[in-house]
């Protein structure tokens, strides 16, 4: 049978989004060797991954998201059971590279998405462990938002043929006032929710992540991905607390520890991906 122009079309683009799913999952499976080691001060690149037992991996057995299925989620080596954590990771990332690269068609702005959605997703799992964020991350992930806007300014200008000097310049500016208004607007939250909690309720890591997120979202972003974050928090958090309060009854203490960073992350990511279309939705006009 011959292919319609249409139909070539649509394999061309389906071809396109399996590769960038497969490229998200390896890259996924780097964010986990990431998320194990940065916390621990080890390097990301050497040695090669090893089970908890001390045997290398080989590489078949280190293929994203299939070898876990394939194993069932156990060790070949040894039987000790390889945490879902694994899946999910290398499965997130693939599929929040094909949301880029459904919303970004212009590649650097497409790849500029990638990097900020991958150290997210690194901070995020960090956070849930360890309830810290390393600086490498944030302090790090401001320089290169910084360096990466200013390169490309059509990550933020939507014109894909801004290239002037002027317009670098401006990129450069509005990312570094991303990081002055990020930072600062979680400095503010930070003191205000000490004043009202009477304890830290926000810590200094998440200010500095804030900063990083506004290198890259500029303030307007920094704005969304605070509201979009308590709101989240909200919805999730509220009911769970509450079902704990009414079935624990009296054993239930509220321990006021709960990492706040994946939620800014979500709307961060919430952001990136349908900002303007939730912004317009929500105000009824085209933003
Ligand atoms: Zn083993």
């Amino acid at each position: 049978m011959l292919l319609t122009q249409l139909q070539k079309f649509y394999i061309v683009d389906a071809m396109n989004v399996l590769l960038v799913f497969i490229v998200g999952a390896c890259v996924g499976s780097f964010l986990n060797v990431c998320i194990c080691r940065i916390p621990a001060g080890k390097s990301v690149i050497f040695p090669r991954s090893r089970c908890g037992c001390g045997e290398p991996i080989p590489f078949w057995l280190n293929i994203p998201i299939l070898s876990w299925l394939f194993l069932r989620g156990k060790a070949r080596c040894c039987g000790r059971s390889i945490s879902p954590r694994y899946l999910v990771v290398e499965l997130l990332t693939a599929c929040l590279f094909t949301a880029l690269f459904l919303t970004y068609p212009f590649i650097p702005n497409f790849v500029i998405g990638c990097v900020f959605c991958s150290i997210l997703t690194v901070v995020s799992f960090i956070d849930i462990d360890t309830m810290e964020i390393s600086d490498a991350l944030s302090i790090g992930g401001m320089v290169v938002g910084v360096v990466l806007s200013t390169i490309f300014p059509s990550w933020y200008s939507a014109q894909i043929s801004s290239d002037t000097v002027l317009d670098h310049l401006d990129a450069l500016v509005y990312s570094i006032v991303g990081v002055a208004s990020g930072s600062g607007l979680m400095f503010w939250i930070a003191i205000l929710g000490e004043m009202a909690f009477k304890k830290e309720a926000v810590g200094f890591g998440d200010i500095k992540l804030m900063g990083m997120i506004g290198s890259f979202i500029r303030w307007n972003g920094c704005l969304f991905a605070i509201f979009g974050g308590c709101l989240i928090c909200g919805i999730i958090a509220l009911p769970i607390l509450i079902f704990l309060k009414v079935f624990k009854g009296k054993d239930f203490k509220m321990s006021g520890e709960i990492p706040f960073a994946p939620f800014i992350v979500v709307g961060s990511v919430a952001y990136v991906l349908y900002g303007q279309d939730l912004i317009a939705f929500v105000c009824g006009t085209g933003y």
